[in-house]
């Protein structure tokens, strides 16, 4: 029997796995007890860390320890938003074949990895506290994205879930997600338009829905999907750093540990600022001794940041310009995502509509609470709350091809009910053409060179006629993941071709991800190993230090001699069966002399 299937929202700094069950939503605690779990990865001379253990060492180990990927999956690496953001992270990223791969080092070794297998990483953290928390194996989920990712980006995620062994069965938005939180505990017998305000750690999005009843109909959507919290931080390291460089003529940026240190705190001092008009960074001996103590007033942080809440004003006219609405229209604004407790956000959101937004969801949990809710609803779950729960999402970007002049020849466009699919007719450009290159691109520009180029097919076997004479059908079809699929009919002989994009550099192949996957498992195993000899050393050195404090003569001898054979042994740091046998032999002992323990 396997668990139901779970929800997970993958976030830039944070992530949360979450059940519907018995009629309601139940968050899964990670390892350590919490809610939710850092998207770190870390990697250190002899283990693997995930969540709060690889976080919590990110100030002694910054070079390895991995976060963000997020930030990286399905991007290119000469993609200028890479390149800004490989300046601030103290791991290093490497381009292959323009894909970014993130580099550590692991156990001695220099390590390469995708985004994809670090986002795997944390999946499968949270696929492993669901299984301990359901107690049955966990296959089955639905995962969240930002809606405006692109499709590099969700088919990217989709594979990071595939690479964590678990059956991706839907991915939908996160405000869409939040949406359904927000619409289930505010069931409405009324039409109305509600506006979800969903500004992240790293990405910010706006979503209109109509909802009534159980029916959620996604207008329009618009975002950005590098804007958030983590931009926020960037802001506030820069403004200590050069206060640094000012007062002691030192450039701490040169210096990951004091970058990273520096960074944790003023992600704190943030926080802090949401409730206190003021926070104090104070780090002793930053850089080269010196230290660094400053106020920083809740004003200073939003002048610092002025500009970047601002942007999402702009995007706000954008989204309520694409469903043709106006602010009056909507009749609430519900803000999720962590960033959403800042102030002046808050504030700003209050001028922009003249009304206060609603703050009832948790801003942190909304996004894993809906994706269990959808997760619930594919698998026939039968309670009331979500049965005839329907839900109609839109796609971001519009989908086309390139025509003659460098022109975009649009397909499918943005803000499209999903799925769908639309065909279009092309035509050959010159006499005896056999085959025709097409071109894939989104993106809402009129030139092709200024949108998104997601790859290109070669349409073959065109019987050689007279210009304009052969004819071919493209047919885009969008699949509820929001995903593109593409096939071409050459209607004179009505051959058809399945297309498989060709040039996709930001996509995984088939063979890589299975790769990929016999590789996670076998990560998993060798951490699995590894927390079974930590754990039978531990219960071995527990028990050798009490014989040895306890116990006389020949019995002290022996936890003596076995202290010095788990220091010194090859055997004692790498089989658990050896160390376990140690202990038994001991425990023996220590019952024949009647050594009470
Ligand atoms: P999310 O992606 O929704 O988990 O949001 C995470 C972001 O929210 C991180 O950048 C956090 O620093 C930020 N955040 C969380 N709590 C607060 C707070 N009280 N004030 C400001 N930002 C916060």
């Amino acid at each position: 029997m396997t668990a139901p299937a779970i929800g997970i929202d993958l976030g830039t700094t944070f992530s949360c796995a979450a059940v519907f069950r018995n009629g309601k939503v139940e968050v899964i605690p990670n390892a350590e007890g919490n809610r939710l779990t850092p998207s770190y990865v870390a990697f250190t001379d002899t283990e693997r860390l995930v969540g709060d253990a690889a976080k919590a060492q990110a100030t002694v180990n910054p070079e390895n320890t991995i976060f963000d990927a997020k930030r990286l999956i399905g991007r290119r690496f000469d993609d200028p938003v890479t390149k800004a953001d490989m300046k601030l992270w103290p791991f290093t990223v490497i381009n292959e074949n323009d894909k970014p791969m993130i580099q550590a080092q692991f156990m001695g070794d220099r390590k390469t990895f995708y985004p994809e297998e670090i986002s795997a990483m944390v999946l499968s953290a949270l696929k492993s506290s669901a299984e301990a928390y359901l107690g049955k194996p966990v296959c089955n989920v639905v995962m969240t994205v930002p809606a405006y990712f692109n499709d590099s980006q969700r088919q990217a995620t989709k594979d990071a879930g595939t690479i964590a062994g678990l059956n991706v069965q839907r991915i939908i938005n996160e405000p869409t997600a939040g949406a359904l939180v927000y619409g289930l505990d505010n069931v409405m017998k009324e039409e109305r338009n509600v506006l979800i305000f969903d500004l992240g750690g790293g990405t910010f999005d706006v979503t209109i829905l109509t909802i009534e009843e159980s029916i959620f109909e996604v207008r329009a959507t618009a975002g950005d999907t590098h804007l958030g919290g983590e931009d926020f931080d960037t802001r506030l390291v820069e403004h200590c750093a050069s206060e640094f460089a000012r007062k002691y003529g030192l450039d701490l940026c040169s210096d990951n540990k004091a970058l990273r240190r520096l960074r944790t705190a003023c992600e704190r001092a943030k926080r802090t600022l949401s409730s206190a008009t003021e926070a104090t960074v104070v780090l002793d001996a930053l850089y080269r001794g010196e230290d660094l103590h400053m106020v920083i007033t809740r004003l200073c942080f939003e002048e610092l940041n002025q500009d970047l809440f601002q942007k999402t004003q702009i995007i706000l006219e954008q989204v309520l310009g694409s469903a043709l609405m106006s602010k009056d229209d909507i009749a609430d604004v519900v803000l999720i995502g962590g960033s959403t407790r800042i102030p002046c956000v808050q504030q700003m959101v209050k001028a922009f509509f003249g009304k206060e937004p609603n703050k009832s969801v948790n801003p942190d949990e909304a996004v894993a609470h809906g994706a269990a809710i959808q997760a619930a609803v594919l698998n026939g779950d039968s309670s009331d709350i979500i049965t005839n729960l329907v839900l109609v999402d839109v796609t971001p970007f519009s989908l086309g091809i390139r025509v003659k002049g460098g022109i975009m020849s649009v397909i499918i466009p943005r803000n499209t009910h999903i799925p769908t699919q639309n065909t279009k007719n092309f035509v050959t450009s010159w006499d005896n053409q056999t085959e025709i290159l097409f071109e894939v691109f989104e993106g809402e520009r009129k030139m092709t060179a200024d949108n998104q180029k997601l790859g290109e097919f070669l349409l073959s076997g065109i019987p050689p006629l007279p210009v304009r004479q052969a004819t071919v059908d493209v047919t885009f079809e969008i699949n509820t993941d929001g995903i593109l699929h593409i096939s071409a009919v050459q209607t004179i002989t009505n051959s058809r071709n399945q297309i498989t994009i060709t040039s996709n550099k930001g996509r995984l192949s088939e063979e890589e991800i299975s790769r990929l996957v016999l590789e996670a498992e076998a990560m998993k195993q060798d951490d699995e190993a590894r927390r079974k000899v930590a754990k039978a050393r531990n219960e071995l050195e527990r028990l050798c230090r009490i014989g040895h404090r306890a116990g006389t003569g020949h019995v002290k001898d022996k936890c003596q001699s076995m202290l010095a054979w788990l220091a010194n042994d090859q055997d004692a740091k790498t089989s658990a069966c050896k160390i376990t046998s140690k202990r038994l032999e001991l425990q023996l002992l220590l019952d024949t002399v009647n050594l009470k323990i």
